[in-house]
């Protein structure tokens, strides 16, 4: 009572009016292959308007999923903001999903109408027939004539060309759906993560805060991380607030052009996974592109190896921060950034770990038993968070639930939290390897091995043993032309690690497989062990 402040709704909409009032002048461009294209904010947003009149036409209501099957571009990100602006929910499927996955998905999410790339058709097409209620395809990009697609296509830019600018924006309820996401789960289906209008812009301003992102109007950001895969780590909406420029790749996600575009774009701030930023790497060392106007590469989804960090910054001066989240999570926990004024060695330390937690997130871990742990560095247990954008239950699926523990997201991941905050995760519950009663971290283990100048990816799996019950067994791939033994990398990690940790198998391999998102895939490596096919 008494209370004298308004109770204004957190919905996007507001980005959109940013996008418009305040940074018209804002770009937004797009790497065809060729060229760029390009496009303001306010530009964009006329378009956006058109694409509202166009899906209320097609008849999109409220809480409809609109489904969208497409690569990091203008066109999608105009989705991004048309669809949950106008009361609808943005369902972006994972377009390197398995069949089986992707027609789980839609039909799990009662999708009606999909978006879809014109050069990604060939890769949707083959499924569509075994979806339930998908009456019509939007097509984007030129396409060929030959579009085979069951039920009605249409065309994007002859809808939009079909209506006027202007819509009149419905009033939300903040609480309302925006946006739906799925991760592929462990076990069982995917799992559908329903983001809310408040989760959405909450999330958004909080990673645009200096202690998170920190991205502002003068930054130009290069998001190689997927819009399919948890909103591109919701960098679309944090742009649209702030103002910042948005350079997209489209599907040219290989080092080269990724690095020509950093050049000639100027670009400020770019984010992915780690394995992206390796073949970067390797390109930067071998064709010197100009990198200068990088301030900052935000890399996360694995664990950073401390070496892929420490090569960006000693030559070629680049910084790589390193962030913690996942899809339940919208997807950011936690951001590295020490403090200043540490030793170089204590900085490199902090640098290493998955960083200290985003304002309005908390975390903490437990013990098997749910006790809580100290943050004292070295107790270990389940990391578990909670906050406005993390997620209390999935979409429609209470096989999860399990998940969820009062109010407290269960991550997965096993982790220790310093006194001051930091947070370093040794494992993911599932990768964990337990040797003789104890744990072994095998992500500490990769990324002492990548550090080893002869090793381009490592991933090491628990294999079976009588007597310890698992051991270590590390997958290598070397650097062409480069040679190393399992001695030699036993040597190189001896100093580095507990004796009893070191591998007492290595298997030299082609590549490590990637899940759909670009991580290494130690399910894959698992099963291939069991299959006798890891030597
Ligand atoms: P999935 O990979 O299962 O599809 P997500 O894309 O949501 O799901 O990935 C979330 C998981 O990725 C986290 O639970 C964590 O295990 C891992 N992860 C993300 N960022 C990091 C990081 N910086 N360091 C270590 N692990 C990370």
């Amino acid at each position: 009572e008494g209370l004298t402040q308004n109770d204004f709704p957190l919905t996007l909409d507001h980005a959109l009016r940013r996008m418009e009032r305040v940074y018209g002048d804002s770009e937004v461009a797009t790497f065809d292959g060729a060229g760029l294209q390009r496009q303001t904010f306010a530009q964009t947003v006329e378009r956006v308007e058109r694409l509202a009149s166009a899906l209320r036409k097609l008849g999109v209501g409220e809480g409809d999923r609109v489904a969208t099957f497409a690569w990091n571009n203008a066109r999608h990100f105009e989705l991004y903001m048309a669809v949950p602006c106008m009361g609808a929910v943005l369902h972006t499927l994972n377009i390197r999903l398995f069949p089986e996955q992707l027609v789980y998905i839609v039909n799990h999410a009662r999708d009606r109408l999909i978006f879809v790339d014109a050069s990604l058709v060939p890769l949707l097409a083959p499924v569509a027939e075994r979806f339930e209620r998908v009456e019509r395809y939007v097509v984007m990009g030129a396409s060929g004539d030959d579009v085979e697609l069951p039920g009605e296509v249409l065309d994007y830019e002859q809808l939009l060309a079909a209506e006027q600018p202007g819509f009149a924006w419905p009033r939300l309820d903040e609480r309302s759906a925006c946006g739906l996401c799925y991760t592929s789960g462990t076990t069982g289906n995917p799992k559908g993560v329903l983001y809310s209008h408040r989760s959405t812009l909450l999330h958004a301003l909080g990673s645009a805060v200096g202690e998170a992102m920190g991205y502002s109007s003068d930054d130009r950001v290069l998001p190689v991380v997927p819009m399919f895969h948890v909103n591109a780590w919701g960098i679309p909406y944090t742009c649209a607030l702030v103002g910042a420029d948005l350079v997209f790749p489209d599907r040219h996600l290989q080092a080269e052009p990724l690095a020509r575009l950093i050049e000639s774009e100027r670009v400020t701030v770019t984010a992915g996974v780690p394995t992206i930023w390796m073949d970067v790497l390797r390109y930067a060392d071998e064709r010197r592109p100009d990198l200068s106007s990088l301030r900052m590469v935000i890399c996360g989804g694995a664990a950073v190896p401390l070496s892929l960090m420490q090569a960006f910054q000693e030559r070629h001066g680049v910084r790589v921060i390193q962030a913690w989240g996942m899809t339940e999570m919208s997807p950011l926990g936690s951001v590295a950034r020490p403090p200043a004024g540490l030793s170089d060695e204590e900085h490199w330390r902090l640098r290493a770990t998955q960083g200290r937690i985003v304002p309005l997130v908390e975390a903490r871990i437990v013990d098997d038993d749910g006790n809580e742990l100290p943050w004292d560095g070295r107790a270990v247990g389940e990391l578990e968070v909670r906050g406005p954008w993390i997620a209390r239950d999935y979409f429609e699926d209470p096989s999860g639930r399990e998940k969820f523990d009062d109010g407290w997201l269960r991550t997965g991941d096993i982790a220790a939290i310093d006194e001051r905050g930091f947070i370093r995760i040794t494992d993911r519950a599932k990768d964990v390897i337990k040797s003789g009663g104890e744990w072994i971290s095998s992500v500490e283990l990769e990324n002492h091995l990548m550090a080893h100048p002869a090793v381009r990816e490592a991933a090491v799996i628990a294999r079976p043993d009588e007597r310890w019950s698992e051991r270590p067994l590390a997958c290598v791939v070397l650097e062409e032309g480069r040679s190393a033994t399992p001695a030699e990398l036993r040597a190189f990690l001896a100093d580095r690690v507990a004796k009893w940790w070191l591998p007492d198998d290595f298997a030299f391999v082609a590549e490590i497989p990637k899940t759909s998102v670009g991580k290494f895939d130690k399910k894959v490596l698992r099963a291939q062990l069991e299959g006798g096919q890891l030597k």
